[in-house]
């Protein structure tokens, strides 16, 4: 049976008449059932048709219609994972990867790593010739091609949350562009959220020249085609505040028990930024909760956020019992990527985390923004998948019309850009400014990038990868600068110390959450402190974690998160490897801090900060953008306010604080980056 074809000259939209299902469902699992019941399922036979005779589909279709986890069912059993192919379906989100992959698994009635599997960094849970179905975060996919530049395992990639515009995905997007050149029997499905899927057409359009040339060609047609899924979503009412709110972790916390109080029976899920506010959100709704008592039963408080232990994941997604009511709060995670079963009512905070650099002071953020009126659209949207429902947003109507911008802005626009250009670079692709980018990243932070690479070793002066040093950088999957500092670790025989820390500091944090008790852990952590600072006290964490024989009970009584340090030894285990490949000795520095700090040195020396004269109240300035910073109050070093320091990321709420910070000693910089400060400041400056 064809499609209803209505326009498809120049890759225009196609709307296919949603034909009434023919099958009765009667016979079928109770799961079968289910999967029919999804709005995709109408269009199985028209998007199998395209992707069969187009080299690239686009697909729109509301969130929780099915795509995600039926489009790769349906290419499964059309045939494009035999011949030990394998079906790609990239997420953004590592949760996302994680949680799709299983619910896939389940419905498939396999095992999770077997013929359906997923890989993220650090985690790789597939079997060659066996999985068919893979799901990957973009970030992996792009890896891979460092092996396997051409892809050629793969018959069909989806690039999936394409709407999200995450770093990676455009990076992937102008990659996949090329390889389908090469290889035009490469079947590409990009699926998107929102209708922003014209400029992704529009992306991947071929010239006219080429159409000519491919017109006897027997192949897929290379101009993308867009499919619309229609969604069945019922309709949401409304509700803006109508003061601005002060605080939003408080206002949803009393909405929540507003909803609760006054509503019948569904659950709601909250929007909020990140683990630290859903974290304090959880608290207090469960506090309010306590304090109401019989009043306020019935109520089941869950997180959501990446980080997240599986099994509390897992919670998420199990049916709510008669009689009660589920709240999960989350970050935008619940916004597309994941669709959670009987959500009524949603509480929108207005914001998200969002990353933004700042090119001139080279100083990249994770900070609490807006979000735009496309997002605060899907936010509501989930509150009408199973019934009309309501969204409360924790906003003024006006501020939705005057003031939030209409879409969100790629994230390569607001990015640091040096892992994209080593990536890039890795890969073969030189002229950086000349690629073919779904949005253009700024010139400036393009120049940054390369200065600092440049810097660290990695860039000739003709910007091509340094012969073995920018290659071995490159290999380990990780920002360039941790992985200078592993390199390093290798000259200066501390390699086995670095590793531990790389390993640390690639996970959210090793500590509990304080839940209420802040001054203990404050107490506890101090049994751990050094004088050097935050890198060599995860050092003596984890040697004491060894030496309780990884017990969990020695990490309950010292507020060290057991399962964050699991995740360590794994990550740890997988570095070890890599480096091992690469050509890094294993080696102890048996206890000697100071070739621990010179590595650290290598690879963050842009990060340095001096303490201003005369500051009383910690002020630091970093050299390289004389910007005003601080020490986390997280950080061992807090109050301690070394002369100079070297910290590993920037958190921004009141004021920039800098998390995990060590002292030095301002001659290791211009040991370790002599062109880097001379360069850009006297060298005065630096006494
Ligand atoms: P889309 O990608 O279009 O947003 P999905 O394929 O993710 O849609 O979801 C389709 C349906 O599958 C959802 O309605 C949801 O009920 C179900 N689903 C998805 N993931 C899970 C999961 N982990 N657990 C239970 N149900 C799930
Ligand atoms: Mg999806």
């Amino acid at each position: 049976e064809k499609p209803r074809l209505l326009d498809d000259e120049e890759g225009g939209v196609l709307f296919f008449g949603a034909s009434p299902s023919t099958s009765s469902g009667y016979g079928y699992s109770s799961m079968e059932r289910q999967k029919q019941r999804l709005p995709v399922y109408k269009y199985r036979t028209p998007i199998l048709y395209l992707v069969e005779t187009h080299a690239t589909t686009i697909i729109v279709g509301e969130t929780g219609s099915g795509k995600t986890t039926q489009i790769p069912q349906y290419l499964k059993e059309a045939g494009w994972a035999d011949g030990g192919r394998v079906i790609a379906c990239t997420q953004p989100r590592r949760l996302a990867v994680q949680a799709v992959s299983s619910r896939v698994a389940e419905e498939m009635g396999v095992k999770l790593g077997e013929e359906v599997g997923y890989t993220i960094r650090f985690e790789d849970l597939t079997k060659d010739g066996v999985t068919m179905i893979k799901f990957l975060t973009d970030g992996v996919l792009l890896r891979e091609m460092m092996d396997d530049p051409l892809l050629t395992k793969y018959s069909v990639i989806m690039v999936d949350e394409a709407h999200e515009r995450s770093i990676s995905t455009d990076i992937l997007l102008g990659l996949l562009k090329k390889i389908q050149r090469r290889r035009p029997e490469l079947r590409l499905i990009i699926s998107s959220a929102t209708i922003e899927a014209k400029s992704m057409s529009s992306f991947f359009q071929t010239s006219k020249r080429r159409r000519e040339m491919e017109g006897k060609d027997l192949g897929p047609r290379m101009d993308p085609v867009i499919l619309s899924v229609e969604g069945r979503g019922f309709n949401v009412q409304i509700h803006y505040v109508e003061e601005p709110v002060s605080n939003y972790i408080q206002a949803a916390v009393s909405t929540v028990l507003l909803v609760h109080d006054q509503e019948p029976m569904g659950d709601i899920l909250v929007f909020l930024t990140g683990q630290d506010d859903i974290d304090a959100a959880v608290q207090l709704l469960t506090e309010e909760v306590q304090n109401r008592g019989k009043s306020c039963s019935g109520l089941t408080i869950l997180p959501l956020y990446s980080g997240l232990p599986r099994a509390e994941q897992e919670l998420v997604f199990a049916p709510t019992a008669r009689g009660k009511r589920k709240v999960v709060i989350s970050t935008n995670i619940a916004e597309t990527s994941l669709t959670l079963e009987g959500i009524v009512y949603v509480v929108d905070s207005g914001f998200s985390k969002q990353r933004f650099y700042n090119p001139i002071s080279d100083i990249e953020n994770l900070v609490v923004a807006p979000i735009s009126k496309a997002s605060a659209r899907q936010r509501a949207g989930r509150a009408g998948r199973v019934r009309p429902g309501k969204c409360y947003r924790l906003y003024t109507e006006e501020y939705f019309v005057d003031e939030m911008s209409a879409e969100g802005i790629p994230e390569i626009q607001r990015s640091n850009l040096v892992s994209c250009v080593i990536q890039l670079k890795a890969l073969g692709i030189d002229n950086i400014l000349g690629f073919d980018w779904p949005a253009s990243p700024p010139p400036e932070a393009m120049v940054r990038a390369l200065e600092v690479l440049y810097s660290l070793g990695v860039l000739d002066n003709d910007a091509k990868l340094t012969s073995p040093a920018g290659f071995q950088v490159a290999e380990i999957p990780l920002d360039p600068m941790i992985a200078k500092m592993i390199l390093s670790s290798s000259q200066l025989g501390c390699s086995e110390e670095i590793i531990t820390i790389a390993a640390i500091l690639s996970i959210q944090s090793i500590w509990v959450s304080s839940r209420g008790a802040q001054k203990d852990l404050d107490e506890v952590k101090l049994r751990f402190a050094a004088s050097e600072g935050d890198h060599v006290t995860f050092l003596n964490v984890y040697k004491g974690f060894l030496q309780s024989g990884k017990s969990s009970q020695w990490c309950y009584k010292n507020f060290v998160n057991y399962h964050a340090m699991k995740k360590v030894l794994e990550i740890r285990e997988q570095l070890r490897r890599t480096a091992q490949r690469i050509g890094i000795v294993l080696k102890s520095c048996e206890g000697d801090m100071l070739v621990v700090r010179n590595a650290i040195t290598a690879g963050f020396f842009a990060n340095a900060c001096h303490l201003e004269a005369y500051s009383h109240n910690g002020k630091y300035k970093t050299i390289r953008g004389s910007q005003e910073v601080y020490i986390h109050p997280s950080s061992v070093l807090f109050r301690v306010n070394p002369k100079w320091v070297i910290y590993h990321s920037l958190v921004s709420t009141d004021k920039q604080y800098m998390r995990n910070v060590i002292s030095i000693d301002p001659s290791s910089l211009t040991d370790a980056a002599p062109h880097f400060y001379q360069h850009q400041r006297p060298s005065s400056m630096l006494h």
